[in-house]
């Protein structure tokens, strides 16, 4: 039987919360739900990353001192297990079969994360949802997605964005930016592309591990991009 292919997909807690900055907006998570459920049914294997952005990030939280930096981290990372649980609902509403593994242990609300259990799951089709970031403060989801995509021997990270791929300089300052199709890690940790921190893409590059960005709202991309076609992305290898 050929190998299926799996893949990690990250989406940033922002996106969750459509056009009011903050909390999650049910139809933005039905959408993502629609989207993974088309690459489970074309047999990809699925984990997902979230980002907790939407509730709370720990330098923010830390800004003026009252709160420390790793409390902020600790109170992030709980943010993106609210995100992971209500992205589970949101699959099982449309028939899928989800685990939620989260990097620090709390029992009565989803499984600990477990590389060898997160595998059998893909066996069994089921999407995994990877939550709590890596489980220690300073680091980001990005590191955390790309970490969780290297244990699960993914094919490829997607980070899902609102942008179509990776500007030579950001798109909503200037209008002459150019995308850039492919691009070497290196390129990737330039200050004026940072596609993710460099510690997520320091991780990549290790473990040759390909980043794909693409914009997570237009229908039909992710499986597209998993099928070979990039042209609507940018891919950092
Ligand atoms: N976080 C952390 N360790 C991790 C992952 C996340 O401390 O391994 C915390 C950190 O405070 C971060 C917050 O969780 O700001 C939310 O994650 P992130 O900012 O990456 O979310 P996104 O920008 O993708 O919504």
């Amino acid at each position: 039987m050929q190998k299926r292919k799996r893949v990690l997909v990250k989406f940033s807690g922002e996106a969750l919360s459509g056009n009011n900055g903050f909390g999650i907006d049910t139809s933005i998570l039905k959408f993502i739900a629609d989207e993974i459920k088309s690459l489970v049914t074309h047999g990809i294997e699925v984990g997902i990353v979230i980002g907790g952005g939407n509730i709370i990030r720990g330098v923010s939280a830390a800004k003026d001192g009252i709160i420390k930096r790793t409390s902020g981290d600790y109170m992030g990372m709980l943010a993106t297990v609210i995100n992971s649980v209500a992205m589970q609902e949101a699959l099982e509403h449309v028939g899928m079969e989800v685990r939620v593994q989260s990097a620090i242990k709390m029992e009565a609300i989803c499984e600990t994360f477990i590389v060898r259990r997160a595998q059998r799951h893909f066996e069994k089709e089921r999407i995994v949802i990877f939550a709590a970031g890596t489980g220690n403060p300073f680091f980001t989801t990005d590191t955390a997605a790309t970490l969780r995509a290297i244990e699960i021997g993914a094919d490829m990270i997607i980070k899902a964005t609102k942008v179509d791929g990776v500007y030579d300089k950001d798109p909503n300052k200037f209008l002459d930016a150019q995308k850039l199709s492919e691009l070497t890690y290196e390129r990737a940790m330039d200050d004026s592309i940072k596609v993710m921190d460099d510690t997520s893409i320091a991780l990549a590059k290790d473990n040759n591990l390909p980043i794909v960005v693409c914009n997570m709202f237009e229908k039909g991309n992710l499986l597209k991009i998993i099928e070979g076609n990039l042209e609507n992305c940018s891919i950092v290898k």
